[in-house]
């Protein structure tokens, strides 16, 4: 016996063993790689993003803006969307092809979503493209949650529950073309329905930045506000117009 396999490792094997070590933890880092990919390609979301659309504002940011077939929606916040969303603020989108919007499936909620979900953009189409883009990129992707019928309910009852322009005019801030800060505006809604908005702006063709758009988050349920695990982009400066609209 020459104690061969009690000799220490050659410079050369320590170096096979510390490539193999390089070689492991790589393939680790990349199974947490692709498993984060395989998430944010679709399945499961964290929460949703409710987003309600001043129309005075959305009509600012476009050339021409059409009214539903109904008429012109009364001055109050409309829906935008119910976004399902990932808490590192990334969302899924388009998750399901062979789910197409199916107004049949709705048909008893179509006159609260002319109310409260108009389409202002041309042509109206009767809400219907609206509706079918929010379906299929957003709805599709909470589908294990809330069916077609689910869905569009869960929107139209947080905004029953939401009653935006009120907490803001009781808090004096009001549609009038007037300028309101940012944290004054947030404040408002926080201390008038407890959970912190996001808001986000457009800028009109008079270079004036106004209120475009509210997020609030929703729980996974799609019942319950809850504070947004995360923010989008918001607009904190200069003070935003509240047009009339
Ligand atoms: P999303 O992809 O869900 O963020 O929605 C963006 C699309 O919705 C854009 O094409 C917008 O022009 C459109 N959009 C937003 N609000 C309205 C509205 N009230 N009526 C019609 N289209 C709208």
């Amino acid at each position: 016996m020459d104690g061969e396999g009690l000799r220490p490792l050659t410079p050369k094997y320590t170096n096979m063993a510390k490539s193999s070590w390089f070689i492991l933890v790589e393939l680790l880092l990349l199974l947490e790689c692709l498993s984060h990919l395989s998430i944010s390609q679709g399945q499961g979301y964290d929460f949703f993003y409710f987003v309600q659309q001043w129309p005075g504002s959305y009509c600012d940011t476009r050339k021409a803006c059409c009214y539903p077939t109904t008429g012109k929606p009364a001055a109050n916040f409309t829906i935008h969307g119910l976004w399902p969303n990932y808490n590192n603020g990334s969302y899924p989108s388009n998750c399901n092809p062979n789910s197409p919007y199916n107004a049949t499936k709705i048909s008893d909620l179509l006159g609260k979503m002319e109310v409260d979900w108009p389409t202002l953009a041309c042509p109206t189409n009767g809400g219907t493209r609206f509706w079918t883009h929010e379906w299929e990129k957003h709805g599709t992707c909470s589908e294990s949650v809330l069916d077609q019928h689910s869905y569009f309910e869960a929107a139209l009852n947080i905004k029953n529950k939401v009653n935006l322009l009120k907490v803001l005019e009781d808090a004096g801030i009001q549609p009038n073309d007037q300028f309101y800060r940012e944290p004054q505006i947030r404040e408002a809604i926080k201390a008038g329905i407890g959970y912190t908005p996001a808001i986000t702006c457009n800028t009109d063709s008079s270079k004036n930045r106004q209120i475009l758009e509210i997020y609030l988050c929703v729980d996974a349920s799609g019942k319950d506000l809850i504070e947004c695990p995360k923010f989008p982009t918001r607009c904190k400066k200069p003070p935003l117009q509240f047009p009339i609209f």
